[in-house]
């Protein structure tokens, strides 16, 4: 595979096992899809200058200075989509210390790594819906930076996932300290209850998605703490996510979420994503 390493196109990169992130965590990194738009049929990749904007804010926060502007980082993700042709593409840059794992300060200003990957896709989340599991530990503290994409925020997703999955359901919906539901594993949450759509704050329990602001958008959704009570009466949930794009969720903990079909907001809200997607100067849906 082609990847994109620290300003050079190169076929592999390998990192020591002696790598600080591999011992101490502390890289950062973002998921970024591309579409063949419908007007001329090339990839363009969504949404790509929020998401390096993004990544240059968690690498901030993890103390990462990254040795490029976001115009190369940007550029290279778009050279890496022409080098493989007009393929839907998932994109991961990820910024990391080059520094050994010696001691676990990351204080001492380390010389930090970015590499750009871009993968085949693999099919997405069901669109008939998908069956969720409610997190059985706490996870999010506002203090440990859950708004930005860092390799130590998805420990406890992975575990989380990996328990969703070992009881034979797709994924599982987090909470923050207080035992309010914050997001999916890799997505964030909306609930819809009598035409009324919201989503969980974003209070620093939540990665602020990029879809989760379009969606906002168009639902003018509301931001509202969200109890097991609100998840099992509601008559909609969906999912936001680049990876997940706008997935329905059909059951919580064995409740049947509506009448345990996919409702007529979060359908209206898929058509109108995988229409921006790939027509990206639409302007999209005042409202719902
Ligand atoms: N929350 C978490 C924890 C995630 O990993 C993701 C995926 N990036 C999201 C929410 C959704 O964010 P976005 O819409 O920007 O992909």
């Amino acid at each position: 595979m082609i990847l994109w390493s620290n300003g050079k196109f190169t076929e592999g990169n390998y990192v020591s096992t002696f790598n600080f992130a591999l011992h101490y965590s502390g890289s950062v990194w973002e998921g970024i899809r591309s579409y063949r738009l419908e007007l001329n049929k090339s990839a363009q990749l969504f949404h790509l200058t929020d998401h390096i904007s993004r990544l240059f804010d968690s690498a901030k926060v993890m103390r990462l200075e990254i040795p490029y502007t976001q115009d190369v980082i940007r550029e290279a993700c778009r050279e890496l989509q022409r080098r493989n042709g007009d393929k839907e593409l998932y994109f991961r840059p990820i910024v990391y210390p080059l520094k050994d794992a010696e001691s676990s300060t990351r204080k001492n200003k380390a010389r930090v790594g970015v590499d750009i990957y871009a993968l085949p896709l693999k099919n997405g989340f069901k669109k008939t819906g998908i069956r969720v599991i409610t997190s059985s530990i706490h996870r999010s503290y506002p203090e440990i930076n859950m708004q930005c994409k860092s390799s130590p925020n998805y420990g406890a997703l992975s575990e989380l996932k990996d328990q969703a999955r070992f009881v034979g359901v797709d994924d599982v919906l987090i909470t923050d300290h207080n035992g309010h539901y914050t997001e999916a594993s890799t997505a964030n949450l909306f609930v819809v209850r009598r035409d009324k759509v919201w989503t969980p704050p974003n209070d620093g329990s939540i990665l602020p998605g990029i879809t989760r602001g379009i969606i906002m958008d168009w639902t003018k959704a509301v931001e509202k703490k969200t109890t097991k009570v609100d998840l099992i009466t509601a008559s909609e949930i969906f999912i936001t996510g680049t990876y997940a794009e706008i997935t329905p969720v059909i059951e919580v903990d064995g409740y049947k979420i509506g009448n345990g079909e996919v409702g007529g907001i979060t359908q209206r809200m898929r058509e109108a994503y995988f229409k921006q997607v790939r027509n990206p100067l639409w302007p999209g849906i005042g409202g719902v």
